[in-house]
């Protein structure tokens, strides 16, 4: 008999590991950075606290759990997400009596009876990050951040779609005023949103059904029945959100507002959120991260009142984008008589590294006669020459010499201009 992994799983070989690695290390790199702790739980709980936590509407619950029943009829169930096992295991120990907020983070597998295609897999796994105990926006506005540090760091192209499903008061008006809506199109929805008609009306407008969409398109939105507590938490992360700068002092442009994005999961209000990959390899499967705000959670397993935040990001489908892009590695002869060189390489290989460049440099201080270091680097097969000589000094600049093109450069004499020019000239080089 041959045998092969069952639909829906795979193997990741040593010749992906490393991309594996990568964007485990990225993560937890990055969200040690912002404080959070990591926690390792188990990998099957008992099927009531999905039930409970994802909740009875989610297609989850209903159509894609592996539950099973162990030798002692008990009714157990491979997690299908994070973030029910770690309120959990929250509550369980006590972790709520600690100062909050508490963060946390974990990695793992989770399952779940998907239509297996690329992309969306019956094991996959997940960054998993979470805040317990607070809820000021800055869990908001500070998850946006450290994603977008994360994907920039793996050098993917990406969008954050965000939107507000408002609080209970807020969702509770937006429910009657849509079950109105739809009520005269019952008998045209699809057989899950008949469903979702009864137990959660909200989960309608994430239906991927045409016909469906069609019908909804013609419904106010969510963010237009947001209370006015809701409706000023909604404007406040907003307006935090734009003034997110990067390294050079740019906004990030890429944060869109989706009124339509209710997420698939039961529990979440107010802030909700998505992360797309622009990538063609993803197919259908653009979303690489989503999460939100679930501040009733903790209370409904059991626990105090406590507001929270967490998101979940799929590791499968940044290995499929991450892979595409191979690590830059330049080489650069630094030629130069001035002792400040050795500063610059130092503030280079920090730069580089904020930058995910990974830079070899040759510094050749005081050099003799400059065409033969010329000749010596083109004979090393370096991709750049950065010129720092007495007469680059007088007019405080660097001047780079790419060796592939044979272009000259100027730049005022910044290492991150170094690595601008860098990065824009090597990738002229790459294409
Ligand atoms: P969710 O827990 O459904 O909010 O998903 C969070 C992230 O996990 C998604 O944005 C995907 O990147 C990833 N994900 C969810 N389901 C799957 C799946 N079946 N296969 C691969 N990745 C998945």
């Amino acid at each position: 008999m041959k045998y092969q992994s069952p639909r829906g799983t795979q193997d990741i070989l040593p010749k992906d590991s490393k991309i594996w690695q990568r964007i485990i290390n990225t993560s937890k790199e990055i969200l040690e950075f912002y404080s959070f702790q990591e926690i390792i739980l188990p990998i099957f709980e008992h099927t009531e606290l999905f039930q409970r936590s994802v909740g009875e509407s989610s297609d989850i619950v209903n159509k894609e759990m592996y539950t099973f029943l162990d030798r002692s009829e008990r009714s157990l169930t491979l997690r299908p997400e994070g973030t029910a096992g770690i309120v959990r295991a929250y509550i369980e120990n006590g972790l709520h009596r600690e100062p909050k907020p508490v963060k946390l983070w974990t990695y793992g597998p989770l399952f779940r009876y998907e239509r297996a295609q690329v992309g969306r897999y019956r094991q996959f796994h997940q960054v998993d990050a979470e805040v317990l105990g607070s809820n000021s926006i800055a869990c908001e506005v500070e998850s946006v951040f450290a994603l977008s540090k994360i994907f920039n760091t793996l050098e993917i192209d990406y969008h954050i779609e965000i939107n507000s499903l408002g609080d209970e008061e807020s969702r509770k008006s937006y429910k009657e005023y849509f079950q109105k809506y739809t009520k005269g199109f019952l008998n045209d929805l699809c057989e899950d949103c008949k469903r979702r008609y009864e137990q959660n009306p909200l989960r309608m407008l994430d239906c991927k059904v045409k016909a469906d969409q069609e019908i909804f398109a013609g419904a106010k939105k969510p963010l237009e029945f947001l209370s006015g507590e809701s409706s000023k938490t909604w404007e406040e992360i907003k307006s935090l959100l734009g003034i997110y700068k990067d390294k050079n002092n740019r906004p990030i442009q890429n944060i869109v507002t989706n009124p339509n994005l209710v997420r698939g999961l039961d529990y979440y209000n107010d802030f909700v959120f998505e992360v797309k990959s622009t990538s063609e390899v993803l197919k259908g499967q653009s979303a690489i991260c989503g999460g939100g705000r679930y501040d009733n959670l903790v209370e409904s397993l059991g626990g105090p009142k406590t507001p929270a935040f967490g998101w979940a990001m799929g590791i499968e489908r940044l290995m499929l984008i991450v892979k595409e892009g191979i690590q830059k590695n330049i080489s650069i002869s630094f030629l130069s008589n001035q002792e400040e060189v050795f500063n610059y390489s130092n503030q280079l290989f920090e730069v580089g590294k904020e930058n995910n460049l990974k830079l070899n440099i040759e510094v050749v201080y005081n050099p003799q006669n400059i065409s033969k270091q010329i000749d010596t680097a083109l004979k090393k097969n370096a991709d750049f020459i950065v010129f720092y000589l007495d007469s680059e000094k007088v007019k405080n600049i660097f001047k780079i010499k790419n060796l592939k093109t044979r272009e000259e450069i100027e730049c005022t004499n910044q290492v991150s201009n170094i690595i601008d020019v860098l990065e824009r000239e090597y990738n002229k080089i790459k294409n």
